[in-house]
């Protein structure tokens, strides 16, 4: 398919389909009842892969000012994310030597769930978050923060102010950049001569090697694979020198990386050990992108031969969760109210509202006590340990768990 876009990295011209998930409304859009007899805006999702520096990418169909002025996201809910957080902060203050004259800047610093922990060491820091609603509650806490979209003219100001970060940390923002490169060259202004860069970001290994289409969302403009990240930095002065690999996510890369002329740092041997392994997988051939896509259309198949066998059986069937990754998963199969009767979260917000696109109304979970459904299609698959142990009492009746993804599992 021949769109005309440009690859947001290397601008050369994008003319490769990795995976076509057809029409889809951005996942977080989730609808309250006297919206469902309206429009609803639906985007394409879908996803290119650059032929000259293999990044995966979507292009901007929905503007950044749009989807991350008001957020709904906050951080600090979830125990996994601060324990992480926690983890790291005594990690990296170790191994830097940071202290009480070091300088910390966080890029997407959310409602600064990592940044107190930095604050309770007595290090200076600075938020940098756009989303209005989630800053003033980072604010609040006491986190000094810029309500900003980061780039090159935000780097350049700071800098003028001399303003310079002897750390600079950007964890699950870099997908979410339209313009990558006006991004990372901000980064490398904002950097003192020896300072530290630190990134997380889901593997796009791991999402090709897991099935995990349903991570690619309109708000994620790029998916990474360690090759295409180093490529990045390279370009605008930044070299990686170490590189880690985690669980969350589905599977991230946690990069270090400092100016190319600070040689204090010396490379670790993780940065050529991940290199090798994704030449050897085959991430700088276009084949194993191709791929891909069929192993996609397999499993949607796969999962709807399952619903429909089920339906026909008599069976009845709800969802667990509502998370971003569910609405990509059901509204590229087409599952609506004709498989799911209805789905629970944890999250109060989304009580009484519909699923984006797909108009399956989200309940508490107690429902499922109430109506006792055969199965149970657990959306974020990511947790699927911790709900099938909470929800095990639905084996009281007779009900079993369905995961969709990496492929169709009953327990
Ligand atoms: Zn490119």
């Amino acid at each position: 398919m021949q769109r005309n876009s440009r690859c947001r990295f290397c601008n050369s011209g994008l003319n490769h389909t990795f995976v076509d998930l057809g029409m889809s409304p951005l996942c977080e859009s989730f609808l309250a009842m006297e919206q469902l007899n309206q429009m609803e805006a639906f985007y394409p999702l879908y996803v290119y892969v650059c032929d000259h520096c293999f990044l995966v990418q979507l292009e901007e169909y929905v503007s950044p000012k749009d989807i991350f002025t008001e957020y709904a996201y906050f951080s600090s809910y979830s125990d996994t994310w601060l324990k992480h957080a926690r983890d790291y902060t005594q990690m990296v203050v170790r191994r830097f030597g940071l202290n009480g004259k070091s300088y910390v800047v966080e890029l997407a610093s959310n409602d600064g769930y990592l940044l107190q922990y930095f604050v309770c060491d007595g290090i200076p820091v600075l938020g940098i978050e756009p989303a209005a609603n989630v800053a003033r509650a980072a604010i609040e806490k006491g986190i000094p923060t810029l309500i900003e979209f980061f780039g090159e003219k935000l780097a350049v100001d700071m800098v003028a102010e001399g303003k310079r970060a002897d750390l600079l940390i950007g964890n699950n923002v870099l997908a979410q950049v339209p313009n990558l490169n006006d991004f990372v060259k901000g980064m490398k202004i904002l950097l003192k001569a020896q300072g530290v860069i630190t990134m997380e970001f889901p593997h796009l290994l791991k999402l090709m090697d897991e099935n995990q289409f349903d991570t690619i969302y309109h708000e994620h403009f790029s998916y990474f694979s360690f090759i295409s990240i180093e490529k990045i930095f390279a370009k605008h002065g930044l070299t990686l020198f170490d590189v880690e690999e985690f669980s969350t996510h589905g599977g991230s890369l946690r990069i270090y990386a400092r100016h190319t002329e600070d040689t204090s740092k010396p490379i670790s041997e993780q940065i050529s050990k991940l290199r090798n392994e994704e030449e050897v997988r085959g991430l700088t051939r276009m084949e194993a992108y191709f791929s891909f896509s069929e192993k996609v259309k397999e499993t949607k198949r796969k999962l709807l031969e399952f619903l429909i066998g089920a339906k026909r059986a008599g069976k009845s069937i709800v969802g667990y969760g509502a998370p971003g990754k569910g609405n990509t998963l059901l509204n590229y199969c087409g599952i609506r109210t004709d498989f799911l009767d209805y789905t629970v979260d944890r999250n109060p917000y989304k009580h009484g509202k519909f699923t984006p696109g797909t108009h399956i109304p989200i309940f508490a979970p107690e429902k499922i006590k109430e109506t006792q459904p055969d199965y149970l299609l657990i959306l974020p698959w990511n947790l699927k340990e911790e709900i099938v142990s909470q929800m095990a009492y639905i084996h009281d009746w007779g009900g079993k768990f369905i995961v969709p993804i990496p492929e169709l599992r009953i327990y």
